[in-house]
């Protein structure tokens, strides 16, 4: 018997989630980039590991902005090559543990998403969810950490990029931003930005919209930027804007024409 018809018939005994020949939980691009821009995306992939199948999920469920941020991975990649920014990025979908929230949150290994339920989620056991955090939560963060410690340890002046993307009708309401600028107890880039981006007179620019970062829900400006007292903001793109590549493009291109006329605001404490 392998170890991934182990893990799928012995239910409540989560020995290993990953098989071998599955994906690392994160990807790194533009490694050895020079930019002070760090960027990450934790809700990049849909894929799921393959000892939880679908999860009970229908394939079209799989592919909406419930497993993923749409779009979110194609801008990030391009604006990383862009900047010359290192990009580490989640592989696995936010439907088997979402990279940013806390572990043990309600909303950590989401039981019902929007309107879905997922069945493979509920009723978890302690070691079924400790494997999730293990394997896919913990080695995502420990990079970031890492790479965030070695800048750190240089000397090197970084701030953080946490790219997002948000589904433009969420529960029949539509969304009017087309980009949005969250943050919490560090308002530096965010409202750089903010001004920044209203000046073309172009954008409808959510502050704080359509989502805002609280320490319940979110895990990753929390912990990466505010406990490290690194600039940072947490961007969040209309997905109908960034669904293919030509959007995708377009989206890297302005942000990578932004984001460095704000890097001095990251300065100013
Ligand atoms: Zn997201």
């Amino acid at each position: 018997m392998t170890r991934i018809d182990e893990s799928m018939t012995a239910k409540g005994v989560a020995r290993r989630l990953l098989a071998d020949d599955e994906p690392a939980s994160f990807s790194v691009e533009c490694e050895n980039g020079k930019s002070a821009f760090v960027l990450i995306c934790d809700h990049a992939g849909r894929r799921i590991p393959r000892a939880l199948g679908t999860l009970g999920v229908a394939e079209a469920d799989l592919s909406r902005h419930i497993a993923w941020d749409i779009g979110a991975r194609g801008v990030a990649s391009r604006l990383a090559s862009q900047l010359d920014a290192v990009l580490i990025a989640q592989t696995y979908s936010r439907l088997v543990i979402d990279c940013n929230r806390p572990l043990g949150a309600p909303s950590s290994i989401a039981t019902r998403s929007e309107r879905t339920d997922v069945p493979g989620n509920h009723d978890l056991t302690a070691a079924e969810r400790s494997a999730r955090a293990d394997e896919i939560f913990a080695p995502y963060h420990r990079r970031i950490v890492e790479e965030l410690d070695r800048r750190q340890s240089i000397g090197r002046p970084t701030l953080l990029i946490s790219m997002h993307s948000f589904t433009p009708v969420f529960n029949d309401v539509a969304r009017p931003w087309h980009i949005g600028m969250l943050y919490n107890r560090d308002t530096r880039l965010a409202h750089a930005l903010l001004a920044l981006i209203r000046d073309e007179g172009r954008w409808v620019v959510g502050d704080n919209e359509p989502y805002s970062v609280s320490d319940g829900t979110d895990y990753a400006i929390p912990v990466h930027g505010e406990q490290r007292g690194l600039p940072h903001v947490e961007i969040e793109i209309r997905q109908d804007l960034i669904a293919d590549e030509a959007g995708q493009s377009e989206w890297a291109k302005r942000l990578a024409g932004w984001l460095p006329r704000v890097q001095g605001a990251g300065t100013i404490a």
